[in-house]
């Protein structure tokens, strides 16, 4: 059976896994995101161990960014223009070749979730889709006529502008770019400092910043859906933990639409158009060993 590795690399802490081409993880460490030189020196040491027992057939990464996914370009695989002390211009990738020379598949964080749906979790079948998360930030991925979504670089769903009503909510927002973009009002660390909580996992569920986080989230959804035409919209990532949250957003998405996009998938099934993972947490890191099933096979 061949064995992969998958790296969810993240600005907090890198999941590193392995799996085989059904999507069944093996074993996996999490590890904090310190340096590149710490952090990177701990993945090869946990893959090295392994190698030695049995041998790893490729690798795949799905990075936290702006990254670079263009296969031509100098700095395919690198960790670009993020604020992240240390990670700026990190040529990530090339870290995980030198180390190992095997085959390797690189996307972001998100498009890897979403290509870990499309084979294993809520996407199968389909080839218009978006993974969405929302966390420490927000970001999606997905697929537009069964092709991974790049473009000039790649989609920052998170940073879109919508409606900021600021006399009902006066939070000026925590984008350092952006102030009030999607992510400045939306993101997890935007609850916590607009409510003044520790976590966003201490407000209850009848607490306001739901009603308010779930309009957010409804034009998030609506705006995707009137620029992509998805079959389905996935949502996950640490805020999405508040049960009350999703079913708050179906009903506010089709008020917005106003029945103008008229699908039954919106109109009557939204409960099954806006998913949860099918994956559920574990949709990263078995994206970053579909990247890695995916470059083998393309090798
Ligand atoms: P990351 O985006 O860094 O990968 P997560 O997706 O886990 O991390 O999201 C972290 C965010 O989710 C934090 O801002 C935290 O406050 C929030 N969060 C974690 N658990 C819950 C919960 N049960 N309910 C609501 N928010 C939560
Ligand atoms: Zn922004």
């Amino acid at each position: 059976m061949d064995i992969f590795a998958g790296i969810e690399a993240g600005g907090t802490k890198f999941v590193c896994a392995v799996g085989d081409a059904t999507g069944k993880v093996h074993e996996q460490i999490t590890i904090p995101t310190t340096t590149p030189e710490e952090t990177m020196a701990r993945v090869i040491e946990f893959y090295d161990n392994i190698n030695k027992k049995k041998k790893l057939s490729a690798f795949g990464v799905g990075s936290f960014g702006p990254v670079d996914p263009n296969p031509n370009s100098p700095t395919y695989g690198y960790i670009t223009s993020t604020p992240k002390p240390g990670w700026t211009d990190f040529d990530i990738l090339g870290t995980i070749k030198k180390a190992f020379n095997l085959p390797t598949g690189f996307d972001t964080d998100v498009n890897g979730a979403a290509l870990g749906e499309y084979k294993w979790g809520a996407a199968k079948g389909l080839d218009t889709f978006l993974y969405v998360t929302v966390g420490t930030g927000i970001g999606a991925g997905g697929m537009a006529g069964g092709k991974m979504l790049h473009g000039l670089i790649h989609p920052e769903m998170g940073h879109i502008f919508i409606p900021h009503d600021k006399e009902k909510d006066p939070f000026p927002g925590v984008c350092p770019y952006h102030g009030d973009c999607l992510e400045g009002l939306a993101t997890g660390p935007s609850i916590i400092k607009r409510w003044g909580v520790k976590s966003a996992l201490d407000l209850p569920a009848d607490h306001q910043a739901w009603d308010l986080e779930a309009s957010y989230l409804a034009y998030m959804v609506a705006n995707y859906i009137c620029c992509l035409s998805p079959q389905k919209i996935i949502i996950g990532g640490g805020v999405m933990k508040q049960k009350s949250l999703l079913g708050k957003i179906h009903p506010r998405v089709q008020k917005l639409l106003n029945g103008y996009i008229n699908n039954k998938a919106i109109t009557e099934n939204i409960e099954s158009f806006l998913v949860s993972p099918g994956l559920d947490q574990n949709a990263g890191i078995c994206g970053a060993i579909a990247l890695a099933e995916k470059a083998y096979q393309d090798r």
